[in-house]
């Protein structure tokens, strides 16, 4: 029984399609204008896991789009001077290498907003129809007050919208928390023809249109990150139950925690970030996947210099255990790591089982009995995205360097002085982690030196 926790009624729910063994999910994907950074990869990463567990029951059509219409984009192309396409098809590529290298899975159907300017146009048309947008200076608005269940999904208080709608009050628009639908386009940005002139959409009318266009009007699961409730999910309600009417669109709401960096949210505003592909120079994907995996998806991820050293000694265990493993043998995956993800994808509990069932192969002598254990920490792992190289690989080279030499100089010294100090546990603390992450230490006469495993 799957048990997922949706934003909408905020509980926990028993999991129950709307079509007996078909499941739409939508899953807000990445505006391509520069690289994907960390906090990007959360969402793709949790809600891959959440496919493959849906998958293990269902038929599931996953979409996630790629947003290629909005002004960040544009702004790219005026500081750079490459053209919209080029950003946007490099940056695509770029995130697709990057989705592959943590292991996430394509999506069923990976929609383009530039490929369904047309979808947008026909719900805008059908949106003033039914009298709650209006046109005005070559603009398009929804207007909020003509929606009186707006705020449902984030139970934001309306001060609170107003507060932040007042920073961007424009003169063609009735009410300060009105949003744009449809903007219009000067000559040298990118427009489309429309009723109300040449012009491109607004981001949140993107995914109305997509959704509606490839999993219809009612839809199992939308998901995002947390950042993403207020305004841009609130707001695809309104735009897609005002035109199919309520009770229709996603039934589940599901939302990933923010990863932080020094308390404060990972975003390219910010400049706290780093992106997925500078991390992957320290670290192998897989290594990346398992820190993002060891926090449960909700809860905030505090990102430090010790989570990717943590992940990465996590997984050495593991491929330990699975050492002298051929792939000769098939299990099942464990059944308490299946519980585990019903139970809202506790991702960080089906983890600990797959140490427990490490520490369990460590101590059978029997090889086949040993062999067994082994089959389905393979099965369990590949399950969740992980585990999927041989032991031997991951030790010669599944692990590029998490550590710099500077840092491994550092903890040597703090071990030497913890010696002087007659502190032997905290030095033999040092060289296990060090062992750990890969890192051996070899005592000479000379002094202690290292090198890599
Ligand atoms: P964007 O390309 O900015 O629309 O973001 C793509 C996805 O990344 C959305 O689902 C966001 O909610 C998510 N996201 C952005 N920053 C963070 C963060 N720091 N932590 C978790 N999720 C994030
Ligand atoms: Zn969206």
């Amino acid at each position: 029984m799957l048990k997922l926790y949706n934003t909408l009624t905020r509980r926990l729910e028993i999991f129950t399609p709307l079509q007996n063994n078909k499941v739409g999910l939508y899953v807000c994907g990445p505006t391509v204008y520069d690289r994907a950074h960390l906090g990007n990869a959360r969402p793709y990463t949790v809600f891959d896991v959440l496919v493959r567990l849906l998958r293990k029951t269902y038929e599931v059509t996953y979409v996630r789009n790629i947003t290629d219409i909005d002004d960040k984009i544009i702004n790219a192309s005026l500081r750079t001077g490459d053209s919209i396409e080029t950003i946007t098809h490099k940056t695509t590529a770029f995130f697709h290498a990057d989705m592959r290298a943590l292991g996430n899975l394509s999506p069923t159907i990976e929609p383009k907003a530039t490929e369904h300017v047309h979808e947008m146009i026909k719900m805008i048309e059908q949106l003033l129809k039914q009298g709650v947008a209006y046109a005005q200076n070559n603009h398009v608005l929804f207007h909020v007050p003509s929606f009186p269940k707006y705020g449902a999904l984030s139970g934001c208080n309306c001060e609170e919208i107003l507060a932040g709608a007042r920073i961007e009050v424009a003169p063609y628009k009735k009410d300060p928390t009105d949003f744009v639908l449809w903007k219009p386009s000067t000559p040298e940005q990118p427009g489309w023809e429309s009723p109300w002139g040449r012009g491109r959409p607004g981001w949140h009318i993107e995914c109305s249109a997509m959704s509606f266009k490839h999993l219809g009007a009612s839809f199992d699961i939308h998901a995002g990150g947390r950042d993403l409730i207020f305004p841009h999910h609130e707001n695809e309600i309104a735009q897609s139950t005002a035109v199919h009417g309520a009770g229709t669109f996603a039934k589940y709401w599901m939302h990933n925690g923010i990863l932080l960096v020094n308390g404060e949210k990972m975003s390219k505003s910010l400049g706290n970030f780093i992106t997925i592909q500078d991390l992957l120079s320290q670290a192998h994907g897989e290594v990346i996947r398992f820190a993002l995996l060891s926090t449960h998806y909700r809860q905030p991820l505090d990102w430090t210099n010790e989570t990717l050293i943590q992940a990465k000694a996590s997984l050495n265990r593991l491929y330990t255990a699975m050492e002298g493993f051929k792939d000769e043998s098939s299990s099942q995956v464990d059944g308490s790591i299946i519980d585990a993800l019903q139970d809202d994808l506790n991702t960080p509990l089906a983890i600990a089982r797959l140490h427990e069932l490490a520490r369990e192969a460590n101590k059978i002598n029997d090889p086949s009995a040993k062999k067994e254990v082994q089959a389905k920490i393979k099965a369990s792992g590949a399950f969740l995205g992980l585990l999927q190289s041989s032991s031997e690989t991951w030790f010669q080279t599944g692990s590029p360097q998490d550590l710099n030499s500077e840092m491994i100089e550092t903890l040597i010294i703090k071990r030497r002085v913890a010696r002087e100090n007659k502190d032997f546990k905290i030095a033999d603390q040092i060289r296990l982690s060090l062992e750990e992450a890969g890192i051996l230490l070899l005592d000479t006469p000379q002094g202690t030196t290292w090198r890599r495993k």
